[in-house]
């Protein structure tokens, strides 16, 4: 599973971003001959006829520098990929969270002094909420060990202790500190339509991966999640021209899903579905790892790296 990448011009380098030759390494070291062409992988794995050493490469969110850095690679090798995309971005408007992260990355001397002057605006003395949470912080670190202690707790604040419309109203005034304007941004950042036509046009294979990607689509309502879910498939078939029912894959945005997210994949026709981690959820009904066909397991390209070092 890919996300960012960085390279020496406007794709400047970021937390767990990699660059192209880390790309070819961990294509090395997973080893070209085990990697599958998006299209094979989605018809053996259809017939249960993968075998334990094939695998095939992945790339959420429709990030631009996955075109301008992954995709010369994936073209060198020949390999063709799935590219989960959320279709809010197409109609002009995104959540904020693509901007966060550039503001975090680049107008920052290292991310603990983004940290710093995060919890100086906030202004509030989170000792007990840490306290409190230290099991929470411990269990993170196994789930997702290539985030940092800070890392985590950064995103606690952000995503328990905050509301989103209190963590975007401090963003919003160190934007303003720093005098950075997210919509200058927008190209270098996301997909174009024509991005997404490119890729199909070259034999990769698009999926679903929700319209406004929230960060907890397990806790919308059954008809919410229905909508993130139709728009993003009904927008992907309209810039790709190509009937909805061709449309097959999807990845969980953040991984996050529950009982009723599955039942309308399913009844949308999707019938090969990704999480974000290897290890097994019991709170999401998992029983095992690769659980049902809308759960099948991805290995983070952070995890593969470490595993390499
Ligand atoms: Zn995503």
């Amino acid at each position: 599973m890919f996300h960012h990448f960085h390279d020496d011009g406007i794709h400047t380098k970021g937390q767990g971003s990699i660059d192209k030759d880390d790309f070819y390494k961990i294509i090395n070291f997973i080893g070209r001959n085990n990697i599958l062409d998006a299209d094979i992988f989605y018809e053996k794995f259809k017939k249960n006829k993968l075998r334990n050493n094939e695998v095939c490469l992945t790339f959420d969110d429709a990030l631009k520098c996955q075109i301008d850095v992954a995709l010369p690679v994936l073209e060198d090798l020949q390999i063709k990929s799935f590219f989960f995309v959320y279709t809010s971005m197409f109609q002009g408007k995104v959540d904020n969270f693509e901007f966060f992260r550039y503001f975090r990355m680049n107008y920052f001397e290292n991310v603990d002094e983004f940290y710093n002057n995060f919890y100086k605006v906030l202004n509030y003395d989170l000792k007990s909420f840490f306290e409190k949470n230290r099991f929470i912080i411990e269990q993170t670190k196994i789930k997702f060990p290539h985030y940092s202690i800070s890392d985590i707790k950064f995103r606690l604040v952000r995503n328990n202790f905050l509301t989103k419309r209190q963590y975007e109203e401090i963003m919003f005034l160190m934007f303003k500190e720093k005098q950075f304007n997210p919509y200058d941004y927008y190209k270098n950042l996301f997909f174009e339509k024509s991005d997404l036509q490119t890729l199909n046009k070259n034999g990769h294979l698009i999926g679903l991966h929700s319209h406004n990607h929230p960060t907890h689509l397990e806790k919308l309502s059954y008809d919410e999640q229905k909508n993130e879910y139709v728009r993003c498939l009904s927008l992907i078939s309209d810039i790709l021209n190509k009937p909805k029912d061709e449309i097959k894959s999807m990845s969980h945005p953040c991984g996050s899903y529950n009982q009723d997210t599955l039942q309308i994949l399913k009844n949308l026709g999707i019938e090969l579905g990704f999480k974000q981690i290897m290890s097994i959820e019991p709170e999401k009904g998992m029983k095992k790892v690769n659980n049902s066909y809308l759960e099948v397991a991805r290995q983070d390209h952070a995890d593969i790296l470490r595993r390499m070092n």
